[in-house]
């Protein structure tokens, strides 16, 4: 490990092959975002100029995985690449049984069907998109147990991503700990930010369900950066390697959820970890069913092989140091000139703050994704909607939800994009501050039933 904290973070790599990126015209950016509904999940790829919708599949793959992408064993069953990834899931993240899936929501699903009761109650530091809707096909109720402070994007807290532990003992009052069949864990909190958990946290909170018999499982997509967060910030852990935090992370728990489209810098694939040998038989069986034989998981042996690879390069301290550190100045930019972001700056991503930045659009004109439609127009940017249009309607009263955060997130995919393109996205950011007065919001003409953020289609307000 080459700790050289004087020095500002650099990218530790170099680049071997380049993907030319595409200019447009305001005019060419105008007509797209009309046929995309000022939906910008709906834009073509092609007339994107820097990605920041996503940093889930977009990241670059190494030399090392791309290696192992033409050691694929295509077997139907046994791949050796499947025993790969099962070797070093057990060796970094600790657990003792794995399930491939196809990506993170594969493993939500199963784990969901598995643990949950029609009725039943699964608290969680904020909801995330995905897991919650899981949850609640299964017929559970989502709780949200996390620290007030994660509501407020002005708070300065090191670890708002952590659990209220008097919110989740008053649900177990309310509702009985039978109800209760897990905790989701997710670290860092996707929805607040990338905000991160405190190992101390980690520790009250499995101390606590554990003595429920209330079981812990971890959203760990970006568990890595979560234990570099720690290493930072938390005493007693400055001398441990990112390796060591993350597996002691996991030790407190007993399984997790993982998208290995961001942390592991896979372009496809996830997987369910438990040390349940009962939960482990029943994921297997329906995984067969879902997802494809439970040694592949509905991915192919070189998708297999590159996650393993990713396992090993995710917790090498330059890489996620650079990783963090980009994130970290295009934030110390933005606050330099004054606009307003969820702070401290999270993981893998910049928050604006739509309500600041368009304090005259009421919540249902849809500032964020306004503001998101807005800053592609401007400059080809593409981000996306976290406000009230992510947060969906309350499936029994058919409302919005209206959640305190409406904000528009910057994602940055891992080791894909250079300083200057940071420069760029900064300037383009603050053109679009200086006309935010102009901008009127949107309504909604077309709304699906799930996940509506993925496809809802608007029309500018007159
Ligand atoms: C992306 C994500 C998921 C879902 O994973 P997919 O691979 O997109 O299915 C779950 N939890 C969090 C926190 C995520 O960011």
């Amino acid at each position: 490990m080459s700790d050289t904290p004087k020095r500002s973070w650099a990218e530790p790599f170099k680049i071997k092959m380049v993907e030319p990126l595409k200019m447009t015209t305001r005019e060419e950016r105008k007509k797209a975002l009309q046929e995309a509904g000022y939906n910008t999940f709906l834009l073509r790829s092609e007339d994107v100029y820097i990605d920041l919708l996503t940093d889930s599949g977009t990241n670059a793959m190494s030399d090392y995985q791309w290696a192992g992408m033409m050691l694929g064993d295509e077997a139907y069953a046994g791949s050796k690449n499947f025993y790969n990834l099962e070797n070093a899931v057990q060796k970094f993240y600790g657990y003792k049984y794995l399930v491939p899936t196809h990506q993170g929501r594969g493993a939500e699903h199963i784990i969901s069907k598995i643990l949950i009761k029609p009725g039943d109650f699964v608290p969680g530091n904020m909801y995330f998109t995905t897991t919650r809707a899981h949850q609640e096909l299964a017929g559970g109720n989502f709780v949200d147990v996390i620290i007030d402070e994660a509501h407020d994007p002005t708070s300065l807290h090191p670890f708002k991503g952590n659990v209220d532990l008097d919110k989740v003992e008053s649900l177990i009052k309310k509702v009985g700990a039978k109800k209760i069949p897990y905790i989701s864990i997710a670290v860092t909190v996707n929805m607040a930010g990338g905000q991160p958990v405190s190992m101390e946290n980690i520790r009250a909170v499995s101390k606590l369900c554990r003595s429920h018999g209330i079981k812990v499982i971890l959203d760990a997509t970006r568990a890595v950066e979560n234990a570099y967060y720690i290493k930072t910030r938390e005493k007693g852990f400055e001398d441990r390697t990112v390796a060591q935090i993350l597996h002691e992370m996991c030790s407190y728990t007993d399984g997790c959820t993982m998208s290995g489209k961001k942390d592991l810098m896979v372009n496809i694939g996830g997987f369910l970890a438990i040390n349940d040998w009962d939960v482990f038989e029943e994921a297997r069986n329906m995984v067969v069913l879902f997802e494809g034989l439970h040694t592949y998981g509905g991915l192919a042996g070189r998708d297999l092989e590159a996650m393993a690879r990713g396992i090993e390069e995710a917790v090498q301290y330059d890489h996620i140091r650079a990783r963090i550190g980009q994130v970290e100045y295009v934030g110390e930019k933005l606050k330099a000139l004054g606009i307003p972001i969820v702070q401290p700056t999270g993981g893998h991503a910049i928050f604006l703050d739509a309500r600041k930045f368009l304090p005259h659009l009421k919540q249902d004109q849809f500032p964020a994704q306004t503001l998101a439609a807005e800053l592609y127009l401007e400059s080809g940017i593409r981000a996306m909607e976290r406000g009230i249009v992510s947060a969906g309607r309350n499936k029994d009263t058919g409302e919005h939800y209206y959640p305190k955060l409406e904000l528009v997130r910057l994602t940055f995919p891992r080791r894909v994009y250079t300083q200057a393109h940071c420069d760029v996205t900064v300037e383009a950011v603050e053109a679009t501050f200086e006309a935010r007065n102009q901008m009127k919001g949107l309504k909604m003409v077309y709304e699906p039933k799930y996940l509506r953020f993925f496809q809802a289609r608007f029309e500018p307000l007159a």
